[in-house]
């Protein structure tokens, strides 16, 4: 192995201990296993007030932190807990700012985020610990590589510390306006894209992220690719470009002993490959839960999401109705989101109610159930950075019905029965048409019980851990200390 690294893991979001979405999943996945790699990591989050002290059993690590909030001074205390046996989580402490109902969504997100950033960093130094790298996530830790090279530029605590970037979902920018830079302490560097119109009078935390990290990286290699273009590169496509040399594709795993249908405390039977008939039981529960006819043979649809734009929803809404009308199949959907979406699921629900089941909340137990009780799981994506459902669900031997966009196309193959192979149905044209014959595709192909049972076993036997992809970000770290140090790295990705 190479030198074992100092690496803390920076995120708004981290599984078990806040979760929206896929990025707290990654959050409390990787770090263990690159603590399994055998590094040094460290996870730093907010201790929302949600998060509960004892049944976490956190532990005060650092009493009156102060945090420098430019022309202020915040107090803060840090908590300590545990992801997994041994990976050490530090949780800011700001009860002003982060003991509230959710974990997003408010006025202050900036200055939020800037304060848990801000005394993340200084936390290491009352720690006396020098990480060699910054891992950062999204919007919310995006101003550490700017600081790095501002601010802390010349601290010499920070002398060998490089940031690593890693983009999650490129729709979510934390645009805000200059006060965020004075709250930050970084007013005097001003605004920084002259080159990009948009952005030449907002601050674009994401955008800064890009730009002043050693190495950036995002979830899969095709959306790395699509992300330069304009189409998906939501306004920062000129920078993407500009950072190609140091932008790669690096795909998420799953936590393969939180995912698990043989040990899953959640679903109604444990089951495994060997066991997949088990698998029914399941089907049979799902249905009993969502108020849906108990049907052994009706194939049943799963879906779990954020119900946004991005997902889909557009298109699935222009052809859910013919769908039901047409085929004997059953949709269940658990989700929450924009409100129109809610409102066109109840319609469903109130026009179909033989056949579909919605769920407008966030539920991680029914979540399981469904991944083990459906028979195809549906994620018609607009675009998508890598994505957790499909993996998960080809854990749970549900098939998957994907656009072929982003981290979908990487890590689903589309089923062609007469050459046998293939996880699952993608499509490619973002339109209902095409969505909608890959659904039919699947509920055909889903009569030939042999076949299915080979897409399905295809799907469980995929190697989606993050055994693989931890190394590649080893891979990452290490080129990062080497572009810190001045030596610029080779351009390919590192293997
Ligand atoms: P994104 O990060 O864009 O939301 P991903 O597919 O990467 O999408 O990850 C979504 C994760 O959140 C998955 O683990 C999924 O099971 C979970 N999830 C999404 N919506 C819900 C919900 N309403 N209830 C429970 N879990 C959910």
């Amino acid at each position: 192995m190479s030198k074992p690294l100092k690496i803390l893991f920076t995120s708004a979001e981290v599984v078990p201990f806040a979760k929206t979405g896929g990025l707290a999943d990654v959050a409390g996945a990787l770090p263990k296993a690159l603590e399994e790699l055998g590094h040094d990591v460290r996870v730093a989050m907010p201790r929302y007030g949600r998060i509960d002290i004892e049944k976490f059993q956190l532990q005060k690590a650092i009493e009156h932190l102060k945090v420098p909030m430019n022309h202020f001074a915040e107090t803060v205390s840090i908590y300590e807990g545990k992801l997994g046996k041994n990976v050490p989580v530090y949780m800011v402490d700001s009860p002003n700012y982060f003991n509230r109902e959710g974990i997003y969504g408010y006025q202050d997100d900036g200055e939020r985020f800037v304060l848990f950033c801000r005394a993340t960093i200084e936390m290491l130094k009352t720690l006396n610990w020098q990480p060699d790298i910054i891992h950062c996530n999204d919007w919310h830790t995006a101003i550490i590589p700017n600081w790095m090279a501002t601010i802390y530029k010349d601290d010499p605590f920070f002398a060998n510390t490089a940031t690593v970037y890693t983009i999650h979902n490129l729709a979510y920018q934390g645009v805000f306006g200059y006060r965020i830079l004075e709250i930050a302490g970084i007013d005097e560097h001003g605004f920084v894209y002259p080159q990009i119109s948009e952005l030449a009078n907002v601050v674009d935390l994401m955008g800064r992220g890009i730009l002043f990290a050693d190495v950036v990286n995002t979830v899969s290699e095709t959306y790395a690719k699509e992300i330069r273009t304009a189409e998906y590169g939501e306004k920062l496509d000129p920078l993407l470009r500009d950072r190609a040399d140091s932008l790669f594709g690096i795909v998420n795993g799953v936590d393969y002993e939180e995912q698990n249908p043989a040990t899953d405390k959640f679903i109604a039977k444990n089951y495994d490959l060997d066991s997949l008939d088990a698998k029914l039981e399941n089907k049979l529960a799902l249905q009993k839960e969502s108020n849906l006819p108990q049907d052994p043979d009706v194939p049943l649809i799963g879906m779990i999401s954020r119900l946004t734009n991005q997902k889909g929803f557009d298109i699935l809404g222009q052809c859910v109705d013919h769908l039901l009308d047409l085929h004997s199949v059953q949709f269940v959907l658990l989700g929450t989101g924009d409100q129109h979406y809610h409102e066109m699921f109840g319609n469903l629900v109130r026009q179909y109610p033989q056949q579909a089941a919605v769920f407008l909340t966030f539920n991680a137990a029914l979540a399981q159930k469904i991944y083990a009780g459906s028979d195809m799981f549906l994620m018609p994506s607009k675009f998508e950075p890598c994505g957790l459902g499909q993996l998960i669900a080809m854990r749970y031997g549900s098939v998957p019905i994907v656009r072929a966009t982003g981290g979908l196309a990487d890590t689903v193959e589309d089923v062609n029965p007469a050459r046998g192979y293939g996880t699952g149905f993608a499509f490619k044209p973002y339109d209902r048409w095409a969505l909608f014959s890959a659904i039919v595709r699947a509920l055909e192909t889903y009569k030939y019980k042999s076949i299915w049972r080979q897409i399905q076993e295809r799907g469980i036997k995929a190697d989606f851990g993050w055994a693989t992809s931890a190394r590649k970000y080893v891979g990452a770290y290490e080129r990062a200390l080497e572009i810190r140090k001045g030596r610029v790295g080779e351009l390919s990705a590192p293997a």
